[in-house]
């Protein structure tokens, strides 16, 4: 397994080599002091720099009350910066957040059949549930009737420049009440890692209110070898650690100051049933779709429209702004699959 999937900052950096250049001189080593001096603070006290450092991150399964009474599920315990913290799903919503772990009280009991019913963990049951498929299973269309249809973008890794235009028409979709447009970004760590810039623009779509992203986990690695059986690449590709792969990606989107939701896309959409009970176990919804526009599916209401925003598949973009253009499609945020309410 590679060692990107060690907690950050345990990589080294190959060293700068020794240009030879001038030592500098008293007045020059001040100045540098000064400068280090001025760098650390911001380092430590830049509101950029509150999300750098996750440690820790380990998976747990809790359900619990935040401040305001409403209930909780802690699914991830780690420190940030050193200080205990939760990543929690609304059962009733399914909107994550990160929270302090002083502010979740545990102490008073839940009743199972209560939790059961949560659209949280019926959406979990149902689509973990066998019998299990080896290509799209998982959720692949609404529970319930909707208006509308929930488009997902997959980032797999890439070298080929990623879809801006793409996210930016997307963007410019008009909403029925105004607002951002709903999308689920599948991502994974090696594409946000590699592709800083194109993550800063994503996120600032998000800021400046023209989309409403929904950061689905897509796996670390990705791995695929296009020449073996489906049983055996993928996640399926021997040595594999599913829970590795999964907890990276996270703890990623979470130094990058963005929440994981409590969706996975398997890479290729292949998985078998170990793989899903595994995904069960750690609290994640698989996605499938009904409408991968580049293999010819159309997509109608209350389907999981799939398409790759890394470049990787220009007759998917091409076939979606198509359907945007013609104004029939209005999407819907991935929640809305699962629950009845907006
Ligand atoms: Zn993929």
């Amino acid at each position: 397994m590679p060692d990107r999937l060690h907690p950050r900052g345990t990589r080294v950096k190959p060293k700068k080599r020794d240009t030879g250049a001038k030592r500098p001189d008293k007045r020059g080593s001040t100045l540098l002091l000064i400068l280090l001096l001025t760098a650390s603070f911001l380092l430590i006290h830049a509101p950029w720099a509150t999300a750098a450092t996750i440690t820790g991150y380990t998976p747990i399964f809790r359900a619990g009350h935040d401040t305001t009474g409403t209930l909780q599920i802690a699914i991830r315990r780690f420190r940030q910066n050193g200080l205990p913290r939760l990543l929690i799903v609304n059962p009733a919503t399914l909107a994550t957040a990160t929270a302090k772990e002083s502010d979740l009280d545990f102490g008073k009991p839940v009743d199972s059949a209560t939790l059961k019913a949560t659209p949280y963990l019926r959406a979990l049951d149902r689509h973990t549930s066998p019998p299990y498929h080896l290509q799209n299973d998982g959720a692949r269309h609404a529970d319930q009737p909707v208006d509308g249809a929930f488009l997902t973008v997959d980032m797999c890794p890439s070298v080929r420049p990623f879809e801006r235009e793409f996210f930016a028409a997307v963007g410019r979709l008009p909403q029925g009440k105004g607002g951002p447009v709903p999308v689920a970004v599948a991502m994974t760590g090696r594409w946000l890692e590699q592709h800083p810039k194109e993550l800063a623009w994503l996120k600032e779509q998000a800021t400046d209110g023209r989309l409403a992203i929904t950061w689905v986990n897509h796996s670390f690695n990705h791995p695929y070898d296009p020449r073996v059986p489906l049983e055996r690449t993928f996640l399926l590709t021997p040595g594999t650690d599913l829970e590795r792969e999964v907890l990276a990606t996270e703890v990623l989107l979470l130094e990058n100051g963005l929440t994981p939701s409590p969706y996975f896309r398997f890479p290729g959409l292949v998985a078998d049933g170990t793989l899903i009970r595994k995904l069960r176990e750690l609290g994640l919804i698989p996605l499938g779709a009904d409408a991968w526009l580049a293999k010819g599916e159309t997509p109608e209401k209350g389907s999981f429209i799939l398409v790759h925003g890394n470049g990787n598949e220009p007759p998917g973009i091409k076939k979606a702004l198509t359907l945007f253009t013609s104004g029939h499609l209005h999407l819907l945020p991935l929640a809305r699959a699962f629950t009845t309410s907006p």
